[in-house]
């Protein structure tokens, strides 16, 4: 992509409305606009960043065994009413009148719609188990949306509803989405940290949410500074002790939090308290909705069983602004690279300059055939504005070519989390990034 036609509205001043730093620097990278409070448009910057954190959690989600489906954002208020929820939920509900005098909401959350699904086709204990996800727009009418994209009224989730026949399964499917979770947030340069969590309105008596750790966290977290050795890779959910292995560290929420069990089980220099922002949420349970919605099989002897369900959560627009909270400095974002926007800016030094310009071309040309994405600032700009403005938007690499360059066949090479330099022949800079790509 070439600077100068790409829609990339930088603001060099820190916008007065934004008080933490990943709103200020999405906002200033043209990341996102607001369009009312706490619902924002995504610029194509934006929505880069957006779809690649998408695509890390639908990829972790198959890999669970979950199947990508599509509900919509409408939904109709009778569903709410079987569950005994709408009346329940809060003003955070959106609640629509449609023409013909019905009643419909802007889905928070779709434990009733996907359970509606279930139960109209799944009708067999032969037909379970399922996990079935998708990530779709919610709506919540928060008392005090702020920070930008980190508590918004519409926002991107990706939500899972798992389906067993009995309580082990469940919890089998609980711990296997668990570990998909710790997956999800480590390839996107993340350390989440799983604690003990209430149940909130979705209701239920297992639960865990993962958090980052950040200062402008809105949650209290007690933790075990060792529980980021928790490896989900020994994460074996059908065993009895999953459980157990996972509550080794002590992690919890302030709402679970016990200060006597925190001092007796975790050595002083471990003890941390710490903000944190909810990344995820895991929750099991058992039959709060299918019962209600009588989402029934009937089982190998024809009994009647109700199905056993869980549902799991991501705030996938709110990744975003966790992922600039904790890869950031002073001159703007560093993207991790499973992440970025682009994996390389490449900057023109001298933009009228026919030579620059025929040897920027050239590797630009390179680098798109080997597939890397590459966002090339041809603007006719000072070398000041070009360097600041790759900063901000925080590109993995940025490769620079002016006269002197030209001159000696060299490419600047500078690592933006590093911030190291280094000169390369064009051939070797190419080499760098296209090793992983090509
Ligand atoms: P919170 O406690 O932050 O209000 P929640 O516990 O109500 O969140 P869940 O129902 O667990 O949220 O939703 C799943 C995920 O969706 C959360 O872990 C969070 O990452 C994200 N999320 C929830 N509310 C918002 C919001 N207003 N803006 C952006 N993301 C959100
Ligand atoms: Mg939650």
């Amino acid at each position: 992509m070439r600077l100068s036609a790409y829609f990339l509205p930088l603001l060099k001043e820190n916008p007065a409305e934004a008080q933490i730093v990943s709103h200020r620097l999405m906002l200033r990278a043209g990341m996102i606009r607001q369009s009312a409070a706490g619902i924002y448009s995504w610029l194509p910057l934006g929505l880069r960043v957006l779809k690649k954190v998408e695509q890390i959690v639908r990829e972790e989600q198959d890999a669970a065994g979950a199947q990508e489906l599509l509900m919509p954002t409408l939904q109709p208020a009778e569903l709410w009413r079987e569950s005994g929820r709408y009346e329940v939920y809060g003003k955070e509900m959106l609640r629509i009148r449609d023409r013909h005098d019905r009643d419909m909401l802007y889905g928070p959350t779709n434990e009733e719609l996907i359970t509606d699904i279930v139960r109209g086709s799944v009708k067999s204990y032969r037909d379970l188990p399922k996990m079935l996800y998708h990530i779709q727009w919610k709506f919540r009418d928060e008392v005090r949306p702020r920070f930008g994209v980190m508590r918004g009224r519409e926002f991107l989730m990706k939500d899972c509803y798992s389906f067993d026949l009995d309580k082990p399964a469940a919890v089998a499917s609980y711990f296997r989405m668990f570990a998909a979770y710790m997956k999800t947030f480590k390839r996107m340069g993340l350390t989440p940290i799983p604690v003990r969590a209430d149940t909130g309105p979705i209701g239920g008596d297992l639960s865990h949410e993962f958090h980052v750790q950040a200062d402008t966290g809105e949650s209290e977290l007690f933790y075990d500074a060792d529980v980021v050795k928790l490896d989900e890779s020994n994460i074996d959910p059908t065993s009895p002790d999953v459980q157990k292995y996972i509550a080794n560290w002590y992690a919890a929420t302030d709402e679970k939090h016990d200060q006597a069990e925190f001092e007796a089980r975790v050595p002083e220099e471990r003890r941390r308290r710490a903000r944190g922002i909810e990344v995820g949420q895991v929750f099991y349970f058992g039959t709060k909705y299918s019962e209600p919605m009588k989402a029934v099989v009937a089982g190998q002897d024809k009994t009647q069983i109700t199905m056993e369900m869980g549902s799991y959560g991501i705030g996938v627009s709110r990744l975003l602004g966790a992922i600039i909270e904790a890869n950031h400095d002073d001159n703007g974002i560093i993207w991790p690279e499973p992440v970025a926007p682009f994996k390389v800016g490449l900057i023109n030094l001298r933009a009228a300059d026919a030579k620059c310009k025929e040897a920027c071309d050239d590797l630009y040309a390179k680098l798109q055939k080997a597939g890397v994405e590459v966002l090339y600032d041809d603007r006719d700009e000072s070398a000041g504005a070009k360097f600041a403005a790759m900063d901000l938007i925080g590109l993995p690499y940025q490769f620079v070519i002016g006269p002197r360059g030209v001159t000696n066949n060299v490419v600047e090479i500078k690592n933006r989390r590093s911030g190291e330099k280094q000169e390369l022949s064009p051939e070797a800079a190419l080499a760098l990034v296209a090793g992983t790509n090509a």
